[in-house]
């Protein structure tokens, strides 16, 4: 493979540039002529397109965000929208494309691969943690550090002034950030749309913890079962004690990525050019049990993100 794209889509996530710098660096290693297409897959049909040098890349490891911008593009879920973006390729004469983005953006790169044949290989960059093939996505770990050090901030003041803190996180219609950012900061509850709501269990968890002698109580709340200001109202009108909401908002999916996603974005953006210098496409990266996966971009796409019991029960026994 001689000259390969690269682009990010759907919502950026921290690491998203790290990965970026992978992927460059190991195809200028193996003679690749690189280009970053801007703005996902609307750049791929507009042709907008940067090519890639060693210092295209330089000093964004540390930076949140993408370079090489994101956007949702309508135009690529229909076929006039797909012909373009495979004509630009076509033209441009890139034979290989790397795609960084969540489930939607995989379903456009296994369009272009199993209808058009083109090769692509697929890199989870959400910082949902929604793909069931792999144990993390990029930018995952940094948005749950970001939630940790918002709760933590909130407890401060909610054991203050001894109310409970209704949090909404992200996650789209995934728990998992409310779930590692619950058992890791020490959350009492958490709200999360695989498991359904049990006020009565909420309420004698509280009481209990109050009776205990806590002075605070943390809820996360994950985005896809409702709102933190539906859900505080829904509270108080059953509990005495003072709620307020929080909605952690657009904060998640930025910062400085931590090591754990410097890590991934290395290794997946590296895995992703060794696969296509193989002659390898149709492909998706991933990490399960601490080893670097890939699998193919079809199987990857039609499997179920199973919710983590064990871990949920774990908070619920560890958090009063
Ligand atoms: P995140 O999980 O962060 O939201 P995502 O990749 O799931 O990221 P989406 O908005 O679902 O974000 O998808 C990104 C883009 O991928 C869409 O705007 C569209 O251009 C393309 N896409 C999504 N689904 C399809 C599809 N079925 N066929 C072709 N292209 C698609």
């Amino acid at each position: 493979m001689k000259r390969i794209g690269l682009l990010t889509s759907g919502g950026d996530a921290p690491g998203m540039n790290a990965c970026i710098r992978a992927v460059v660096r190991t195809a200028l290693y193996f003679g690749m002529d690189v280009y970053g297409i801007q703005r996902g897959y609307q750049g791929l049909i507009d042709d907008d397109m940067i090519p890639m040098q060693m210092r295209s890349v330089s000093n964004i490891v540390q930076r949140g965000g993408t370079m090489l911008m994101t956007a949702r593009c309508l135009e690529m879920l229909t076929k006039d929208g797909q012909e373009k973006a495979v004509k630009t390729l076509k033209n441009r004469k890139i034979d290989g494309l790397v795609v960084i983005g969540g489930d939607g953006s995989f379903r456009g790169a296994k369009c272009l691969s199993e209808d058009y044949g083109i090769p692509t290989i697929g890199i989870p960059g959400t910082i949902d943690n929604d793909l069931a093939y792999t144990d993390y996505t990029l930018g995952f770990d940094t948005a749950v550090n970001t939630c940790l050090d918002v709760i933590n901030k909130l407890r401060d003041t909610m054991t203050s002034h001894e109310r409970i803190s209704v949090v909404e996180v992200m996650g789209r219609h995934c728990g998992d950030i409310a779930l590692y950012a619950g058992i890791a900061s020490g959350a009492e509850i958490i709200i999360v749309p695989e498991v359904p709501i049990d006020m009565e269990d909420i309420i004698m968890r509280i009481n209990r913890s109050r009776v205990d002698g806590k002075r605070s109580n943390i809820i996360l709340l994950a985005e896809g079962v409702c709102t933190a200001d539906e859900f505080s109202k829904r509270l108080q009108s059953v509990t005495a004690y003072s709620v307020r909401s929080t909605v952690i908002g657009h904060i998640q999916r930025g910062g400085s990525p931590t090591m754990a996603d410097r890590m991934l974005a290395a290794q997946f953006g590296n895995k992703a050019v060794r696969l296509l210098n193989d002659g390898i496409g149709d492909r998706v990266v991933g990490i399960r049990k601490n080893e670097i996966i890939d699998m193919d971009i079809i199987e990857a796409v039609s499997m179920k993100k199973k919710f983590n019991y064990e871990l949920y029960q774990t908070l619920q026994m560890i958090s009063m």
